[in-house]
Parts: structure tokens; sequence; C-alpha cells
């Protein structure tokens, strides 16, 4: 072919290019994800080699990614997966892609020091694998109301190796009373009325996002649903969104965990709401 191979420069300028004009908010670094990705390199040689030329078979790969990344598919499920805490999870449309502020729950896991978890609303199963392979003697149940997820979730977990101590099941909540050490969960708490990037709103699954007209609705389902079925654990950790603190913390106070704790992310929003109860007998 007259010119030769593209050359990865080329390529990365003309995607970063294209992905600007649509409005995309990283287009340089996702275009670098992804050339990365299906050249088999990592990010450093890409920007270093300035040489680098790319394989007929690459450059028709990148454009093709670069045609999905442009009607705003997320950057994960075009590359199919997605990293958290020190595990790699299989990820596609039918389950919420792990974001970097959820590993707080897993950093929550690591203080508690578990043995027996619950975890609802587990999507990829990213925190239920991630506290298993961090907490070896770990075991962990976790839920979701959706087959799709939980198909994905067993996967991850298959190819994990940690199949044996994570056991998934389809439901809210697991059957039955049962008493756990910790209860993790990153349930959907986005306001009905919020406008979402396109890449979550068209991208996402909508069951995993929204929460009612403040965001808390499924949150007090599963809280009164955990009080009914006789399910405890003297720590629970949950996700929340901006300005939720107070009033999940409210619910936590009125579900039996009188200790409440709001914990702020990164970027200094309301993310997690830790709840504590006396052990019976302690100081009761
Ligand atoms: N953090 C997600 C978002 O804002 C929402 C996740 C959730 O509802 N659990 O896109």
């Amino acid at each position: 072919m007259p010119g030769g191979e593209a050359r990865a420069a080329d390529a990365l300028a003309a995607a970063t290019d294209s992905f600007s004009a649509v409005g995309i908010e990283t287009p340089r670094l996702d275009a670098e994800l992804l050339l990365a990705e299906l050249a088999g390199t990592d990010r450093a040689t890409l920007i270093v080699d300035r040489d680098l030329t790319l394989e007929p078979s690459v450059a028709r790969a990148f454009s093709e990614a670069v045609r999905r990344r442009l009607r705003r598919e997320p950057v994960a499920y075009i590359l199919g997966s997605r990293g958290f805490r020190h595990i790699e999870l299989l990820v596609d449309r039918r389950v919420l892609i792990p974001r970097p502020e959820t590993e707080m729950l897993v950093e929550l896991a690591l203080e508690v020091g578990p043995t027996e978890v619950l975890e609802i609303g587990t999507g990829s199963g990213a925190i239920a694998l991630a506290v298993a392979d961090e907490l070896p003697d770990s075991r962990v149940v976790a839920t979701d109301v959706s087959d799709g997820a939980l198909e994905v979730a067993i996967a991850n977990a298959r190819r994990l190796g940690l199949g044996e101590r994570v056991e998934f099941r389809l439901g809210s909540l697991p059957e039955g009373s049962a008493r756990f050490d910790l209860i993790l969960a990153n349930l959907p708490y986005v306001p009905d009325s919020d406008g979402l990037p396109p890449e979550v709103g068209q991208w996402e699954p909508e069951g995993a996002l929204f929460g009612g007209p403040d965001g808390t609705d499924v949150i007090a389902e599963v809280l009164v649903g955990i009080g009914a079925a006789g399910i405890e654990a003297p720590v629970i950790g949950l996700e929340i969104g901006q300005g939720q603190g107070e009033r999940v913390a409210a619910m936590l106070r009125a579900s039996g965990w009188p200790e409440t704790e709001v914990r702020l992310d990164l970027a200094g929003i309301d993310r997690v709401v830790v709840g504590r109860r006396s052990r019976p007998g302690v100081d009761a």
C-alpha cells in the first residue's frame, strides 16, 4: 500500500479531534485507552514512540472502536472490561461499569475485616469479588434482581477463581434470616429527574441507576426488607450520591444502626454512609 501503514500518532490525533468535536470529556485519554488495548501495548509506549505504526488489522479495529465511542458508548463497554481494585472485571450493557469511588466500600470491608459478607445489588460482581480477593478468609453472598447482571458476575467469579467463596443469588435479598459481619450495597441512587451524561443515560442499565424522585427509594425499600427478613449485621455500608448523606444516615439510624458516619469521595461528595450497631450485651 503506498504510504505504508498508519502512524499511531496520526490515528490518535484524528480520533482525539473527532471525540472533542462531539463533546466527549476526555478525548485524548479515551483514544489512547482504546488504541493501547487494540495494539496490545500500553499508553506510555503510544505516547513516547512517535514512529509507531499500526498493523492494518489494528487500524481497522481502532476505526471501529472510534465509531462506537462517537456514539457515546463507554470505553469500558467497547473494551469489554474495567479494572477495579486489584481485579479486572468483564463488563457489558447488562451491568453498571464499576466506578473508582465504589472502591470506598471495599476499603470499609478491609477496616471491618469480616468473615461473612452480604452484598446487595452486585451488578458485575465488583464489590463482592474485590472483597473476596482482598480478604482471603471471607465468604460473600451477593444478590442481584437482574439475571443478566448475575450472569456477568458469575462469569467474573469463575474467571478470577473466586467462585468457591462468592455465592450469587437472584433477588434483592437472600432467603431467610441470616447473620453477616458486614452488609455492603451500591444500590441505584440517582434521582429520576437527574440528567446523566450520554455515556451513562444512553448506555448503562437504568435499573442500576435510578432510585425514585430523590434517589433514595430503593435504599429505603432494601432497608425495610433487611429488617423484615431478620437479616442482621453489626456494620452496613451504602454507596450514596450528592446530598444524600444525612437522609440515608437517618434511615440507617431508624433501621437499627444507631451510629452513623458519612464519608466523602475525592470530589468532596457524600459517597458512603456507614451504620454500626453495638453488639448485644456489650454496651446495649
Ligand atoms: N455513580 C453512578 C453515577 O452517578 C450511579 C451509581 C448508582 O446509582 N449506584 O453515574
